[in-house]
C-alpha cells in the first residue's frame, strides 16, 4: 500500500503524530500494537487538567480520534524497514508492504526487566519501572528500589520524599558518588543483595532476597536503566546515541531527511506529556515536508 507518511507506533506519541498529520490532509498509515504501548498499563495522574485517567482508555479514545481525522491504523508489527530511492519501505508481520515519502518513529522503549518471579504478575500492582510516574501511589508506604546505576539512586532519593521507608537494593554500586550521597542523605537504607522473588496477594507485600532475607514492602521499583527500541533505526541507517535513544532536533527531525522520531524513544523524561508534545511536532513537520512536494 502507498501512503504519504508511515508512523511506527500506536502509543501516545504515534497517535498524536497521526492526528496532527492527518488533519493536514495527507495520507497517514500508523502501524503498531496498541497493547504494547507503555501507556496501556498506566494509571496517569500527572497529565495537565486530568486528575486521574486509565491509560488504555486514553489510547482507545486516541485511536478513534486519529481514525476520525482520516488516519489508517494497523495492528501489526514492523519486521523490516528500508529505503528504496525516495521511498521508505515498511514490511509488517502480516507481510504487508507500506511505501511512503516520510516516516515517524514512535516506537517507545523497552524497560530492562529484573526477571524474577512476581515481576510480571505484580506489574501495576506494586511493581513499577518509573518512580517519577508512580511515586504518589506509595505515599506513607515502604518500598524497595532495585538497580546499581544513577537512575536507581535518583529513584531512591525521589521515593524517600513519599514512602515511609526506602530500601535501595543493589549488588555492586555503579552510580556516581554524588548520586549515592544524595540517596544516603535522604535516609535511604542500602541493602547489598540480589532479589530473588516479589511476593504478595492482590498487591505486593514483600521482596525476597537470595540470602534469605525478606523486605516488607508494598512497592518495588525496578530501575535498571532503559534501552531504546533502536533496531529499526539501525536498519534504516540512523545511528542511536550511546544510551540507545534516537537523537532529534527541536522539530523532531532525525539525522535522515524526512525521518522524524518522537516520544520515549528520543529520551527521558518518559512521560505522556512529552510523548504527545513531540508527537504533535513530528506529525506537523512530517506533513509539512510531504505537502511541500505536492
Ligand atoms: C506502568 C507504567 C506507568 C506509567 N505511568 C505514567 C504516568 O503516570 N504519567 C506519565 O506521564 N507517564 C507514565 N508512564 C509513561 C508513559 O506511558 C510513556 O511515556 C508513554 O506511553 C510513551 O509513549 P510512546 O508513544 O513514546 O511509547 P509507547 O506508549 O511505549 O508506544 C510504543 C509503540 O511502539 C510500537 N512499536 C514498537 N516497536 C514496534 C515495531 N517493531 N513495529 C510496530 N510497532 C512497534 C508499540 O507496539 C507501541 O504501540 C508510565 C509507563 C508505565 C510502563
Amino acid at each position: 500500500m502507498e501512503a504519504d507518511i508511515t508512523i511506527i507506533g500506536l502509543g501516545p506519541a504515534g497517535l498524536q503524530a497521526a492526528i496532527h498529520a492527518a488533519r493536514k490532509k495527507v495520507k497517514v498509515v500508523a502501524v503498531g500494537k496498541s497493547e504494547a504501548s507503555s501507556l496501556n498499563r498506566a494509571e496517569v495522574e500527572n497529565y495537565l487538567g486530568i486528575d486521574s485517567v486509565d491509560g488504555s482508555d486514553l489510547l482507545s479514545k486516541g485511536r478513534e480520534q486519529a481514525r476520525r481525522f482520516g488516519a489508517e491504523l494497523l495492528e501489526e508489527e514492523v519486521i523490516k524497514l528500508t529505503k528504496d530511492g525516495e521511498s521508505f519501505v515498511v514490511i509488517t508481520d502480516r507481510e504487508r508492504e507500506i511505501r511512503s515519502r516520510a516516516l515517524v518513529l514512535a516506537v517507545g522503549i523497552s524497560r530492562a526487566k529484573l526477571n524474577v518471579p512476581g515481576e510480571k504478575e505484580f506489574l501495576g500492582k506494586g511493581v513499577s519501572y518509573c518512580a517519577s510516574c508512580d511515586a504518589g501511589f506509595f505515599r506513607g508506604r515502604p518500598v524497595a528500589v532495585i538497580g546499581e546505576e544513577s537512575e536507581a539512586a535518583e529513584s531512591a532519593a525521589l521515593m524517600a520524599e513519599y514512602a515511609s521507608k526506602v530500601y535501595w537494593v543493589h549488588r555492586q554500586l555503579k552510580a556516581s558518588e554524588q548520586m549515592v550521597s544524595k540517596a544516603r542523605k535522604a535516609m535511604v537504607e542500602m541493602v547489598q543483595a540480589k532479589p530473588s522473588r516479589i511476593v504478595g496477594e492482590q498487591t505486593v507485600t514483600g521482596l525476597e532476597l537470595e540470602d534469605g532475607r525478606r523486605l516488607d514492602v508494598n512497592g518495588v521499583f525496578v530501575a535498571l536503566g532503559a534501552k531504546g527500541s533502536i533496531e529499526l533505526a539501525l536498519e534504516l541507517g540512523i545511528i542511536p546515541d550511546p544510551s540507545g535513544k534516537i537523537p532529534v532536533d527541536e522539530n523532531c527531525r532525525t539525522e535522515m531527511e524526512k525521518v522524524y522520531a518522537c516520544g520515549d524513544v528520543t529520551g527521558a523524561p518518559w512521560q505522556l506529556a512529552r510523548a504527545v508534545g513531540q508527537g504533535c511536532v513530528a506529525g506537523e513537520n512530517a506533513a509539512r515536508a510531504v505537502r511541500s512536494e505536492k
